[in-house]
């Protein structure tokens, strides 16, 4: 019998109001962890860790609020669950907005938790998407580092301000664009569409614990 990983079964969920939620359901398959889609507080009180995916922040705050989502993630994030958010996941889960969107006379709110300042779209019109590789910093016992990601930016934010006991994990032109704060990591680049698996392992593992704790 092999040695069971830690985040091995546990369930895993994926925000699934709009953005690329099929390659992370994928990526974390591919870590031993089972895929829910969230759409729904059940289905979120159901899961032991989340992803937040990139696609449109503005669009996907709008539908937190159609799927009264808004408050139970807030909650859920107090609580400590486990939450990984890339690319408008990453806008979502930052404290502040630098530049929100304002749709009929509203500003874009994001969930919050984690204690950063973000931009959106911030890498600039001539070049809305690129790749390249980038070493990310170690992160706790299970996102062992320095690891080598290739990392996917499309119209991506950017952190500008990092408050107290958030790491950095990586950087791009001096810029922090890999976070880590507990029990929240963000990164403006999009890992799983180059097949990245280590923050979903790192997700699954933190899952796992929490999963354990929960049942101890
Ligand atoms: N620019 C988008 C936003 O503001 C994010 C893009 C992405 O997730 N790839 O939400």
């Amino acid at each position: 019998m092999g040695a069971q990983a830690p985040g091995d079964g546990v369930r895993v969920g994926v925000l699934a109001l709009q953005g690329d939620v099929r390659e992370h359901a994928e990526a974390l398959r591919a870590v031993g962890a089972v895929p829910v889609p969230v759409r729904r507080a059940s289905e979120l009180a159901s899961v032991d860790g989340l992803i937040l995916p990139g696609g449109e922040s503005t669009a996907i705050a709008h539908l937190l609020r159609v799927f009264e989502l808004m408050e139970p993630l807030r909650a859920a994030i107090a609580d400590g669950l486990p939450v990984l958010g890339t690319c408008a996941g990453m806008i979502l889960l930052s404290d502040t907005i630098a530049d929100p969107a304002v749709v009929r006379g509203r500003e874009q709110e994001s969930i919050g938790g984690l204690g950063v300042t973000v931009r959106r779209n911030a890498f600039g019109r001539q070049v809305d998407s690129f790749e390249q590789d980038l070493e990310l910093a170690a992160w706790g016992a299970s996102l062992p580092g320095p690891s080598s990601v290739r990392a996917v930016f499309i119209r991506a934010p950017r952190i500008e301000e990092v408050g107290e006991g958030v790491s950095v994990l990586a950087t791009v032109d001096g810029h922090p664009v890999a976070v880590a704060q507990g029990h929240l990591v963000a990164t403006s680049f999009h890992p799983e569409s180059a097949g990245e698996t280590a923050l979903h392992s790192w997700l699954a593992a933190a899952a796992g614990e929490r999963a354990a704790g929960r049942v101890a």
